[in-house]
């Protein structure tokens, strides 16, 4: 994968969005995309939302209004969330004038194509309760795939696999390789570590530093993520680099390196681990200062 732009805002009960640019693909949807993207929210031609919560959703009503025509942005939502069909009715009384826009729904392990060698997995996680074949809240694991040879023919000339093709079939001398190189967690408490094991990219939610709650983020019993629990995780799984967000607005900066800095000691990590603070906008953020020590 070419090394990707990734802006995004995101502090929890508020806002988040990640926006990856070359891909036209945002992740979330909450206020001020538009506003923070400007011409290059036009770019966007595939919107998936995690959930209904509205700091990932009111985002897509100015998104839509600004750039919805025939077949984009393609809105992609977890199927059992009332609020999608609400919203799009609304729109379409809302913004008349605005058409085309495509309404999809989602469910756990679904595989939208974004392009031939590119796709998009869903993962139901364990933000709202609701049954196991009810998709209210999900994750996202982003995938590139690349023919190559089978280690069979790795030694032979080119003229000659070009034969053996012809012969046998594409598929009897070339296999798919599946590359995670990007994964969003979505609203989530720490569950299933397995679940993010070979991703290059980890963006997690880490709402809290502490284990104390927050009346007002967990009113409706949604679980989040404590910053310990994810760097312990971080750090008995197999991932490139890591990205926290969804902090609340409570933290300070120096507050969330402090605490980071501290845990990547206790937990060894060697991974670069970057921080989307809360109340700031982020531009190309592969491309911020790390905050650990590798
Ligand atoms: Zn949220």
């Amino acid at each position: 994968m070419t090394p990707l732009n990734i802006t995004s805002y995101s502090t929890a009960l508020f806002s988040t969005w990640i926006n990856i640019e070359e891909l036209g693909i945002l992740l979330d949807a909450g206020d001020g995309i538009s506003s923070a993207l400007l011409q290059k929210s036009r770019k966007i031609k595939h919107v998936f939302i995690s959930h209904a919560d509205r700091d990932h959703v009111t985002g897509l009503l100015q998104l839509n209004q600004l750039n919805g025509r025939e077949g984009f942005p393609k809105i992609y939502y977890p199927k059992h969330c009332g609020t999608f069909p609400a919203f799009r009715d609304f729109q379409n009384k809302f913004d008349p004038h605005i058409k085309g826009m495509e309404w999809n729904e989602l469910v756990d392990q679904d595989q939208i194509e974004i392009r031939k060698d590119i796709y998009v997995q869903c993962l139901r996680n364990e933000h709202i309760k609701a049954p196991h074949d009810i998709s209210k809240s999900l994750s996202f694991k982003l995938f590139q795939t690349k023919q190559k040879l089978k280690s069979e023919f790795t030694h032979i000339s080119s003229k000659e696999i070009k034969a053996l093709i012809d012969l046998k079939g594409r598929e009897n001398i070339m296999e798919k390789i599946h590359t995670n190189f990007l994964s969003y967690s979505g609203d989530t408490p720490v569950d299933n570590y397995e679940k993010w094991d070979g991703s290059e990219i980890l963006i997690h939610e880490s709402t809290f530093l502490q284990d104390e709650g927050d009346s007002i983020i967990e009113s409706k019993g949604n679980k989040h993520s404590k910053i310990n629990e994810v760097l312990k995780m971080a750090s008995e799984i197999n991932i490139g680099q890591l990205i926290l967000n969804h902090f609340s607005s409570r933290y300070k900066k120096n507050e969330i390196d402090n605490a980071i800095k501290k845990l990547c000691k206790v937990y060894h990590i060697k991974i670069p681990v970057r921080v989307i603070y809360p109340g700031q906008i982020h531009r190309d953020i592969l491309n911020q200062p790390i905050i650990n020590e590798l």
